[in-house]
């Protein structure tokens, strides 16, 4: 090819989204972590085989237009996940021609049970109709899991399961023992959102007596293929765990900042040997999956944790955790992430004469804080040009926003109850909630000196 005026970077990796997110995009406001799960069988419920593939074919689209070539999905069905679900999601990825690794977001308890006293703050119809919501016995989503996992016909190469506990109390232990043990026996990863709220800290201390961290390394889940999302409220203790495990964190900035979660210290994952990758998290949370974006956050808000600057992260460890850090998260580090012989060829192409890149004195530092994907060309997947000149080769686009049309006019009729039953249960979370998180809930990482 001829490249002369553009600049090649790895194609970045977008180690944490959700497939289901990309219709539910700017539905909310002002939601914390646990009013967007309180929201979510109305933005995410009633999906039909066809719109669980649309959803996810749009994440690919903006994705691959925004300079990412690979992604880790935790794309969710209910009751529980099937395999015709993860297929239509697997093959929206394959033919839009990007690589994915998907995780089914798998739970047997609803967000209602896993909060303990929330039950009791509901009236009782308002319990009755949240007991409707209940997933799944956790033996189905296994075994739907595990029948997935046997009969994946996509081409692993490019598409490939994991198993997703979407949070550790939402889950009951003998599940999550099942949950390990499939990822074993499959040789996959394993993603769970750890400490993402101050709510969840404080609840996995008052339901377990340690940290969720320490509970799930009680219980074996922690190892190289695991992969904590977020990590907002992880204690010095909780990144030594998973430092010696060889665990990754997909660190999600925009997100944490949008739901109000906080600030998660990725100085002091990496000084504890945690392996850093980086996330937009779903469009229902973060409204765009733009990995530039994550990339400048992912600096900014390191310098806006603490006056020194020595424990600030540099562009170049940013670059390095939405590439390599990114590979190694979804397993496939010495393939993808880098430029470099022996590697996938999944290259992005910047036109330099992008005011972005006009003029060039750092090419670092400006891939980290002045692109916002404005500059992506080309982009090439495994050798194939999935964008070209800007426009996406393997899908009409066109159609795909019509599709998506329909699909918002049909979910907004057909969810319309729930949407109205969620209304009626997001004061009582809104109220009950940031009550629990009101407790001192200290984490003892770096204390800013004397
Ligand atoms: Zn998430």
């Amino acid at each position: 090819m001829d490249a002369r005026g553009l600049l090649l970077h790895p194609g970045l990796i977008n180690a944490h989204t959700h497939a289901h997110g990309n219709l539910a995009k700017g539905m909310g406001d002002r939601w914390t972590l646990e009013l967007l799960l309180t929201a979510g069988p109305w933005i995410s419920g009633s999906r039909s085989l066809p719109e669980k593939h649309l959803s996810a074919k749009l994440g690919a689209v903006e994705m691959v237009l925004k300079g990412c070539t690979a992604c880790y999905d935790l794309s969710f069905e209910w009751p529980a996940p099937t395999v015709e679900g993860l297929q239509a999601v697997g093959s929206a990825y394959a033919e839009v021609g990007m690589r994915a690794v998907l995780a089914p977001m798998v739970a047997d308890r609803t967000f209602f049970e896993a909060i303990p006293g929330l039950m009791d703050a509901l009236t009782p119809a308002l319990q009755r109709d949240v007991e409707k919501l209940r997933p799944a016995p956790w033996k189905t989503s296994v075994a739907n899991m595990r029948a997935a996992l046997r009969e994946w016909t996509l081409d692993r190469d490019r598409v490939r399961l994991a198993v997703a506990p979407t949070i550790p109390h939402h889950c009951s232990d003998e599940f999550l023992r099942a949950c390990a043990d499939l990822a074993r026996e499959h040789g996959v990863g394993l993603h769970s959102h750890v400490a993402e709220s101050k709510v969840q800290a404080v609840v996995g201390l008052e339901r377990y007596g340690k940290t969720l961290t320490a509970h799930l390394d009680d219980l074996g889940l922690l190892g190289p293929h695991f992969t904590v999302a977020h990590g907002v409220w992880l204690d010095a203790d909780d990144m030594q765990r998973l430092g010696d495990r060889g665990a990754s964190v997909a660190h999600n900035p925009g997100s944490n900042l949008r739901l109000g979660n906080g600030l998660a210290d990725m100085r002091a994952m990496l000084e504890h040997g945690v392996n850093v990758g980086l996330g937009t998290d779903g469009a229902n949370c973060s409204d765009n999956l733009n990995m530039y974006e994550a990339m400048r956050l992912a600096s900014l808000v390191s310098k806006g944790q603490c006056p020194e600057r020595e424990r600030w992260v540099t562009t170049e460890e940013v670059a390095v955790a939405a590439t390599e850090g990114g590979a190694r998260a979804l397993g496939l580090d010495g393939r993808i992430g880098r430029l470099a012989a022996g590697y996938k060829a999944d290259i992005v192409f910047l036109d330099l004469g992008h005011v972005n890149w006009v003029p060039l004195n750092d090419s670092t530092n400006q891939f980290v804080h002045t692109e916002d994907g404005a500059a992506v060309r080309h982009v090439m997947i495994g050798g194939r040009m999935v964008v070209e000149d800007r426009r996406v080769t393997t899908v009409d686009v066109a159609a795909l926003a019509r599709e998506a049309e329909a699909a918002r006019r049909r979910l907004a009729d057909v969810n319309a109850a729930t949407k109205e039953l969620c209304e009626r249960l997001a004061p009582v979370v809104g109220r009950f909630c940031p009550g629990l998180a009101r407790v001192p809930y200290r984490v003892a990482r770096y204390v800013s000196g004397p």
